[in-house]
């Protein structure tokens, strides 16, 4: 059954639109089931509307409709859970409709098709027979209705869409809020997914170009393949890599590239169009053959057809000239993605995948570029539509009518008035109300532009590595990694700079050094990955002590410990790298600078339990709330899924780092907290109250934070601190603490318009 479902759910996912998806569905379903019956059910304006069947009510499809709390069909929905029965006839809210012909079908199973807690139908199966269907014919339904809920779901949105655009009517849609802001502009795709279809047929009105054009596309495909099928080595067999070379295979086929060509020279069509025409032939070529091998080809000349028309039309954006404003739209957001982008033009982001504590979306708030991720749309048809995106609430609008433009510009201009006065406020220390001194320190390294000209801030808390290491094409050598981190320590020559060792594996990929995992967030990450690699680790090591000579501002952090035995390791290491060093010096009668400082960043929570041990290890914590909570929840930081359970609240995170100043003052160790939590409004005043006074963030909530905390009391957060650490949920908490935020008129940080 697992081989028929497999195929099932392929072919439902391959439908070009809903009514053929649900049609496949149910045709196989009775097929496998053999069953005499099977339909689908959706619910549309309070009533379940009958949309596919096959069997005896498939004359009913699209007549069917079944009112509000009447038939067995909508006690599954009601119930929101599968009901089986051996003869329907029997239940109490049984009713004999015209066209159900349940009058010869007894055993009836139903399952509700549900998407993110939202039922939207039911799946049922019946049969002339009175009995129970069993357990693997219920699991196999119940698995079926998950996956056509995703097709039901997409297709709903994309509906409501395609009306919006169509009519030019103002039309909403809930995302997640991933980087706070308010963004008003027209949306721009990134890496368009393009099928042959949407092509049209155009002249070029210089065809060199085009063939030009065409050239860099194939090169570009080629590179792509390469680097997919490097990445999928480990995880895919010999026989469908093979895919690949039949891919690289086609893009050299003469007979293709010369009909592209010749389409291109001699009728004057685009690249775009030739690819499309030419591929189009062959594709109604191959799938008229017998041979079903020569039928599969047609697939693998779209794909290929397919990857082409994407380059060029991405090709095409990338030479374009940028609007002077535009908001990004693409499936996926990288860290590489957001640095070829004129910033000064980027208005905000949306995408499909990530959420609030991605890379992606750290990023962007550290750009100060508002995010929403998350978006379950066809994001290919938002393409040069209005929008307006708001990162604090996660709300997008597509052709915004007046009113709401007049809405979100009056938050617009509240905010820009507010980061006006921040920016106004920034020189001087950070100190609570109360007098209490909090050190703030900048987190840096995604590539953003530091400017930093009257900014008073206390050092370094965080330089993230690996981002140079993500943008180049093969590992950056010692003298190029020496050479960045001497321009940053020089930069910040009269503060503290801690520098963290690459952390790559989980989100953070490098594309010469593919490491494809099942959980890549639990695998080979950070220290880890370095430990396996002395050779990458002592290179970094030795750069950065050469970077440091004559300054003696660095200090070494590791991340992702999780054991003290990695500690002493790393240790060793860098004692090494030292001795080296030295021995160097003295040898050219030179002096050294002395051995940099060595911490930790706790974001395993197997920490929290050696907490004494490792201060006794180190020379300095700092706490990366990014991992910790994701580890401590057990919530994948970047599933969008999961991502309304990554509670950086959440009292079991708050009791874990609450006994934590204290510890750390006992040891003598300096703790601070470099994870999103401290730069956020909320995550900071619990941390101050909690007795944390060292804070590491980006730059632009760096002069927030300070601008807050000059507004607080310490007397006035711990007793909030300590009536929300009570409770059983972060909602009381979060609630009186915004509360606190409004009283102090200091609300407008927390969402917009406030
Ligand atoms: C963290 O995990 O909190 C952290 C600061 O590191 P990163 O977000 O880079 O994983
Ligand atoms: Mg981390």
């Amino acid at each position: 059954m697992l081989t028929q479902l497999r195929e099932i759910v392929e072919q439902v996912s391959a439908a070009a639109e809903l009514q053929s998806a649900l049609d496949i569905l149910v045709n196989k379903t009775r097929a496998v089931m053999g069953a005499d019956c099977c339909s689908i059910f959706i619910v549309q304006s309070q009533q379940l509307s009958l949309m596919a069947a096959c069997g005896p009510c498939a004359d009913a499809i699209g007549e069917l409709s079944l009112p509000l709390g009447e038939g067995v069909q909508w006690q599954v929905a009601l119930r929101e859970e599968p009901i089986n029965l051996a003869d329907i006839h029997q239940h109490p809210r049984f009713i004999d409709l015209p066209g159900l012909c349940d009058t010869q079908l007894h055993g009836f199973l139903g399952v509700p098709i549900i998407h993110q807690r939202q039922v939207l139908g039911v799946l049922v199966v019946q049969q002339q027979q009175k009995r129970f269907f069993d357990e693997s014919e219920e699991s196999f339904l119940v698995t079926l209705a998950a996956q056509i809920a995703v097709v039901i779901a997409h297709d709903e949105a994309k509906g409501k869409l395609q009306t919006g655009l169509h009519l030019g009517i103002c039309q909403h849609f809930q995302g997640l809020a991933s980087a706070p802001g308010i963004g008003i502009a027209k949306a721009l795709i990134w890496n368009p997914h393009v099928e042959l279809e949407q092509v049209g047929i155009h002249k070029a009105e210089y065809p060199a170009r085009q063939l030009v054009r065409l050239d860099l596309a194939i090169e570009q495909v080629f590179d792509e393949l390469d680097r997919v099928s490097l990445c999928l080595k480990e995880t895919l067999s010999g026989d469908t890599l093979a895919i690949f070379d039949i891919y690289r295979h086609l893009l050299k086929d003469p007979l293709y590239l010369q009909g592209i060509r010749d389409e291109i020279g001699q009728r004057s069509h685009t690249a775009a169009t030739a690819v499309k025409l030419v591929s189009e032939r062959m594709v109604a070529q191959f799938s008229q053959m017998r041979d079903p091998y020569f039928q599969e080809r047609s697939s693998d000349i779209r794909d290929v057809a397919r990857r082409l028309l994407s380059r060029l039309v991405q090709n095409e954006v990338d030479q374009q000239e940028f609007p002077d404003e535009f908001i990004l739209i693409a499936e996926e957001i990288s860290a590489a993605t957001l640095a070829e982008l004129p910033r000064d033009k980027l208005r905000g982001i949306v995408s499909a995948h990530g959420s609030h504590h991605s890379h992606a979306a750290i990023l962007a708030k550290a750009l100060g570029v508002p995010a929403v991720m998350g978006l379950n749309l066809p994001l290919d048809e938002l393409n040069h539509s209005s929008l307006i995106i708001d990162g604090y609430s996660g709300d997008l609008f597509v052709n915004p009518d007046s009113s709401t433009m007049q809405r979100y510009r009056e938050y617009q201009a509240q905010e820009s008035s507010l980061i006006d006065d921040v920016m106004h406020h920034e020189q001087g220390p950070a100190a609570l109300e109360d007098g209490v001194e909090i050190s703030l320190l900048l987190n840096i390294g995604l590539g953003e532009e530091q400017i930093h000209d009257g900014l008073h801030f206390d050092g370094v808390g965080l330089y993230r590595s690996e981002y140079p290491f993500m943008l180049q094409d093969s590992f950056p050598s010692e003298l190029e990694q020496q050479a960045s981190y001497r321009a940053i320590l020089k930069h910040f020559r009269d503060k503290p700079v801690c520098m963290r060792i690459l952390d790559v594996g989980g989100d953070k990929l490098l594309p010469y050094f593919p490491v494809v995992e099942p959980n890549p967030f639990l695998g080979w990450r950070g220290i880890r990955l370095m430990l396996d690699h002395p050779e990458i680790f002592l290179q970094q090591l030795k750069a950065m002590l050469r970077a440091d000579q004559g300054l003696g501002n660095l200090s070494i952090m590791l991340p992702m410990v999780t054991t003290l035995h990695e500690i002493f390791e790393s240790r060793r290491l860098l004692e090494q790298a030292w001795k080296e060093l030295k021995e160097e010096k003295e040898g050219a009668g030179e002096e050294i600078t002395a051995l940099p400082r060595l911490g930790v960043m706790l974001e395993v929570p197997s920490l929290l339990y050696l907490f004494d041990e490792l201060a006794g290890k180190v020379d300095f914590i700092s706490i990366g709330t990014n991992d910790l909570t994701q580890y401590l929840l057990a919530v994948d930081r970047n599933n969008t899924r999961v991502s309304p359970l990554y509670d950086v609240l959440h009292p079991a995170l708050l009791r874990a780092l609450e006994p934590l100043p204290v510890l750390a003052r006992e040891h003598g160790k300096p703790l601070s907290v470099c994870g999103e939590l401290a730069g956020d409004p909320i995550g900071a005043l619990v941390l101050v109250a909690m007795g944390y006074r060292q804070l590491s963030m980006n730059r632009m909530n760096l002069s927030r934070i300070k601008y807050i905390l000059r507004r607080v009391r310490l007397d006035e957060l711990q007793p909030l601190l300590k009536q929300g650490m009570a409770e059983e949920s972060s909602e009381l908490l979060r609630k009186s603490f915004t509360d606190y935020l409004e009283f102090k008129k200091l609300g407008g940080f927390l969402r917009a318009g406030a």
